[in-house]
């Protein structure tokens, strides 16, 4: 039996904040805000996996107001997260994304990505999608204010 989910997810760039994507600390003169490490492209994925076991979203499970996650890693939300699918008997198959970022170019680090990403959730890196645009200068993530991202992700039930 397969199942699906889809997450998204934005946070505002700000200076004087490290910015992490896909586990990756990306040089750039601003950064994500948030509770955690503001990883926009995991809380993405995060809810894509959640949804696909229709299990809440990240910020039930691992609310902005918990001392426990201020600053936290978020491939470590991840790695909980793989956990709790893997309690209720499902197998990740699959995972697709994509972030919206006018700045900074990330070619040169969506390998990488894919590689953090296969590695915490234990896949091959064919089976992870990394896949980044701007959004040709409209809106907030246009603007360089934000990064937002998608993601879908496919489960299977283990026999
Ligand atoms: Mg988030």
């Amino acid at each position: 039996m397969y199942r699906v989910g889809i997450g998204y997810d934005i946070h505002r760039l700000v200076e004087g904040r490290r910015l992490f994507l896909g586990g990756l600390e990306i040089p750039y003169i601003k950064g994500l805000l948030g509770h955690s490490d503001a990883d926009v492209l995991l809380h993405a994925i995060c809810d894509a996996l959640l949804g696909a076991i229709a299990c809440g979203d990240i910020g039930e499970h691992f609310p902005d107001n918990e001392p426990e996650y201020c600053g936290i890693a978020s491939i470590e939300l991840l790695e909980k997260v793989h956990s709790m699918i893997k309690k209720q008997g499902f197998k990740i198959n699959q995972i697709d994304s994509v972030i919206i970022a006018e700045e900074p170019k990330l070619v040169p680090f969506k390998k990488q990505i894919r590689q953090n990403i296969a590695g915490a959730l234990n896949l091959s890196l064919d089976d992870v999608g990394v896949k980044a645009k701007t959004n040709e200068g409209l809106g907030e993530t246009g603007k360089s204010e934000a990064i937002a991202a998608y993601a879908v992700a496919t489960l299977i039930k283990e026999a």
